[in-house]
C-alpha cells in the first residue's frame, strides 16, 4: 500500500523543482512540546503534557486512548482551532502558534478539514448546504458545488437527503454530512474526532473507503482520533495517547 502513495519518502518526483524547498513539506503536522494547560478554579488541567510528534505528508494515521486523554485537544491544536498553553506547531512548513486568527481561518479554509465530535453542523442550512459551505467560502461556482457534494454524496449514502436540515438527520447521518463538508474542498491535511463513533459498520467502511481514496488519489493526509477497530486496521499508522502523553507509536 504504501508505494502506491506519491508523497512518501525517496519517492523521486521529476517535476519538482530542485530548489530544496519541496523536501520541506514533506511533513503535513508537526508539533515540538506541545502543552495545553485548562486554568480551573479548584485545580489546572494538563490536557496535553509535552507533545512532539511529527505526521507526514500522505499518512492515514490514527490517535487511540481512553476519554479524556487529551486526544479532542491536541487535534484542535493542530487545527489551529486552539492555542497551546506553550510549544509550536507547523502545518506544512508554515508554524500555525505565531499566526493572527485570521491567518489561522484562512489556513483552515484553504488546507484543513476538521470533522468534529460534536459534527457543529448549521441547524439551519440543508444537508447539502453544510456540506458544500466551504466551497462557497472559497468562491466555487454553484454547479460546481452541487456537482461535488452529490457526487460525495452518493457515495457515502447520503443521497435523497440533500434538502434535509441536521435537526431531521439522525446522528449517523449527520457524522456523515460532517465529513462530506471536511473532504469535500480536498484539503491536505484531514482531522477527524471519532468519525466512526456513530456509524454501523457498513456505513463506516463506506466512510473510510472514501477517505482513503482521497489519501490514495490526492496523496490528503488523515488524523484520526478513535477507539474504532475497523478504523485502526486500516490505519498505517497508530499512536495511542495516555494521560495527554503519546505511549505508542506503531506503523
Ligand atoms: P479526549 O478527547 O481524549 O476525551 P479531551 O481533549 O476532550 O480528551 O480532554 C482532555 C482533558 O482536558 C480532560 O480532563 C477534559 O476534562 C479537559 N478539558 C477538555 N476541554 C476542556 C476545556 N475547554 N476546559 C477545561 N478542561 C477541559
Ligand atoms: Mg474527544
Amino acid at each position: 500500500m504504501r508505494t502506491e502513495n506519491p508523497n512518501e519518502e525517496g519517492f523521486d518526483d521529476p517535476t519538482s523543482p530542485a530548489t530544496g524547498l519541496a523536501a520541506v513539506a514533506d511533513v503535513a503536522v508537526r508539533t515540538k512540546d506541545v502543552w495545553k494547560i485548562y486554568a480551573q478554579e479548584s485545580e489546572d488541567v494538563e490536557a496535553v503534557r509535552g507533545v512532539s510528534l511529527e505526521v507526514r505528508e500522505g499518512d492515514f494515521m490514527t490517535m487511540a486512548g481512553p476519554s479524556g486523554s487529551g486526544k479532542t485537544t491536541l487535534l484542535n491544536m493542530l487545527g489551529g482551532l486552539t492555542r497551546p498553553t506553550s510549544g509550536r506547531i507547523w502545518v506544512g512548513d508554515l508554524e500555525i502558534t505565531t499566526l493572527s486568527n485570521k491567518e489561522l481561518a484562512r489556513l483552515r479554509l484553504e488546507s484543513i478539514g476538521f470533522v468534529f465530535q460534536a459534527f457543529n453542523l448549521l441547524p439551519v442550512l440543508s444537508a447539502l448546504e453544510n456540506a458544500e459551505f466551504s466551497l462557497l467560502l472559497r468562491g466555487v461556482p454553484t454547479e460546481e458545488r452541487h456537482r461535488r457534494v452529490r457526487a460525495l454524496f452518493d457515495e457515502i449514502g447520503l443521497e435523497g437527503l440533500e434538502d434535509r436540515r441536521p435537526g431531521k438527520l439522525s446522528g449517523g447521518q449527520q457524522q456523515r454530512v460532517a465529513v462530506a463538508r471536511a473532504v469535500v474542498g480536498e484539503p491536505t491535511l484531514v482531522l477527524a474526532d471519532e468519525p466512526t463513533a456513530n456509524l454501523d459498520s457498513h456505513t463506516s467502511d463506506a466512510l473510510l473507503d472514501v477517505m482513503e481514496r482521497l489519501n490514495q488519489e490526492h496523496g490528503t493526509t488523515f488524523l484520526f482520533s478513535t477507539h474504532d477497530p475497523r478504523v485502526m486496521e486500516r490505519a498505517r499508522r497508530r499512536v495511542s495517547l495516555v494521560d495527554g502523553q503519546i505511549e505508542s507509536d506503531e506503523r
